[in-house]
């Protein structure tokens, strides 16, 4: 049985491992091919609807920032898991705040 200390951090892998074993350093679970951790529900542009998330973010910020051309979303070529935007701003100064 657990020790019962009030002095300790209580984070997201004190309620994960509550009832079940911490696996070792080493076993960390992370995807192969984008190194994210893999209990990590992100978004998945192969996901038809966090696409569409996507896409509306896109859109809205387009629509909010003049001075941005273009936004990437970025995210695994092999599994598709979201990993951020990248904007592009336009190189005319007129739009620049
Ligand atoms: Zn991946």
């Amino acid at each position: 049985m657990t020790k019962l200390n009030g002095n300790n951090p209580l984070d997201r892998d004190y309620f994960k491992y509550k009832h079940r074993d911490r696996p070792k350093k080493e076993e960390k679970q992370i995807t192969p091919c984008c190194g994210q951790d893999i209990d990590y529900k992100g978004m998945n542009v192969n996901n038809e609807y966090d696409w569409k998330l996507i896409e509306e973010y896109i859109e809205e910020k387009l629509r909010e920032y003049a001075s941005t051309e273009s936004i990437t979303p970025k995210s695994c070529k092999k599994c598709g898991r979201f990993l951020g935007y990248s904007s592009i701003l336009r190189r005319d100064k007129k739009y620049f705040r």
